[in-house]
């Protein structure tokens, strides 16, 4: 954790609290069948609750999970408390942006992660998520883990349009947002566009984010050949 937040702060600037970031976990106790993470972040303050059998004992896998887990909390002291989503729609921006923050901070620091592995895996279920419904209605229809992998799809995106600088295309929608303190979908295809994206790729994002997506596989391919996103090692 507090490698993982001076990573952030050397890439997002200062997150700005008042208070020393905290981390506060509760165990839920070992629940039969069940490995479950849950975590929200509020200003200057990351509660996460751990339960379930299959965290109670020490495992490799479980270990990868939980680093990654935190560092995608951890993320939350700049997305979502710098700037936060405007309305649900747009909660993508946080959740995506957490999310591939936590793959740029983890293949830092955990020389065993393999960050294409994630890549791949962000790009799959967003797929399979857009064959079920739209990007911006997600949270309504109960589907909490699509904001995560599209999200994190479209940052891919814009990381690659402004030349693989994933923090500055943060750091440069923060500069646009921070006064407000909200960034919508609009704002960040704004940033898109600024970071060098081509009108076509602007065109293919708001699809992804707002429209109905008849076939996401040839969709989200063209999205990468627009923006430049190579995917690179075995599928996973
Ligand atoms: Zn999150």
């Amino acid at each position: 954790m507090p490698a993982a937040l001076e990573y952030y702060t050397d890439k997002m600037g200062d997150p700005g609290n008042d208070e020393r970031p905290t981390i506060m976990v509760t165990w839920d106790g070992p629940t039969p069948d069940m490995a479950g993470l849950s975590g929200s972040a509020l200003d200057g303050l990351v509660a996460m609750s751990i339960e379930g059998e299959g965290l109670a004992y020490h495992n490799d896998e479980m270990a990868h999970r939980m680093r990654w887990f935190i560092a995608h909390e951890a993320a939350h002291f700049w997305l979502g408390q710098v700037v936060q989503y405007d309305k649900e729609a747009d909660a993508w921006i946080m959740e995506g942006g957490a999310d591939l923050a936590a793959i740029r901070a983890v293949a830092e620091l955990d020389p065993e992660f393999v960050a294409s592995t994630e890549e791949r895996r962000e790009w799959q279920e967003c797929a399979d998520a857009l064959g079920k419904g739209t990007l911006a209605t997600a949270r309504a229809r109960g589907d909490f883990q699509m904001p995560y992998s599209c999200g994190a799809v479209l940052m891919m995106g814009a990381e690659s349009v402004n030349d693989g600088d994933y923090f500055g295309f943060v750091r440069s929608l923060f500069a646009a947002e921070r006064k407000d303190g909200f960034a919508s979908t609009r704002d960040w295809l704004d940033a898109f566009r600024r970071a060098g994206a081509s009108r076509q790729a602007v065109r293919l994002a708001r699809h992804i984010a707002t429209g109905r997506v008849d076939n996401p596989a040839a969709t989200l391919a063209e999205f990468a050949r627009e923006t430049g996103v190579v995917m690179t090692g075995p599928a996973a």
